[in-house]
């Protein structure tokens, strides 16, 4: 005949199971706070954008002092063509001199003309890559927002999991003596959370060990505490 009393033992393993999904929810709590918070992949994709944004601000820079370069080349050139063919000058050996300087500041122009062609590409072949790098940052913040939303709605579900569990310890833990409950909590303690075991087979279900027919008999009638002569875990009979 199943009795309708809670015998201690079913109360004591009741408290035990509450106990083991509050320590599962915490660990999963645990592990929910862990992510929360910025990725390494996030802070690389934010470094990766401001070194492309380095090497183009860098790139930029040699195109503008290029720049200038010819633009002042450019002047010289043809200040020099001025004094060539103005007319102003007609000493031949002058001349001469002149129309010297003239091809040496052409080469120079010509020289740093292609360098501005070269730098041009390489600014553009940097601008894209900044491109690059911001879109990628884009997608893995996008990426990012959405499982820190999905892993706050989790937080916020495994709290509330634990505040429910953590209510029904209190009540559960209130049908127990003090005296129980205090080996209860120190068995718990020691024995890696798992104070209460069920018996199967006539073996403790924490240690496996096949119990004597006289602690077995004790622990079927559930009316008082009695633990494996092992491991000292409470025994339960279900
Ligand atoms: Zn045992």
């Amino acid at each position: 005949m199943p009795t309708l009393i809670m015998t201690i033992a079913a109360d004591l393993y009741a408290l035990q199971e509450i106990d083991s999904a509050i320590e599962a929810v915490k660990a999963s709590l645990m592990e929910v706070e862990e992510q929360l918070g910025e990725t390494e992949e996030l802070i690389a994709g934010r470094q990766a954008v401001e070194e492309e944004r380095a090497a183009l601000e860098s790139v930029s820079k040699q195109q503008r002092d290029l720049e200038w370069q010819v633009d002042d080349l450019r002047s010289r050139v043809s200040g020099v063509e001025g004094k060539l063919y103005g007319g102003s000058v007609r000493n031949p050996k002058e001349l001469a001199g002149i129309q010297g300087e003239a091809n040496v500041l052409r080469g120079q122009l010509r020289q740093r003309e292609d360098e501005l062609l070269d730098l041009m590409v390489r600014v553009e072949e940097r601008q894209a890559a900044l491109r690059d790098a911001k879109e990628s940052l884009a997608e893995v913040e996008t990426r990012w927002r959405q499982e820190q939303e999905e892993l706050v709605n989790q937080k916020g579900r495994l709290e509330g999991e634990l505040a429910g569990l953590e209510e029904r310890r209190s009540q559960q833990s209130g049908l127990v003596g003090a005296r129980v409950l205090g080996l209860y909590d120190n068995l718990l303690e020691r024995r890696q959370g798992r104070a209460v075991v069920k018996v199967e087979r006539g073996m403790c279900g924490g240690c496996r060990i096949s119990l004597p027919m006289t602690v077995l008999q004790k622990a079927r009638s559930g009316l008082d505490v009695v633990q494996c002569v092992s491991c000292e875990r409470i025994l339960y009979v279900s």
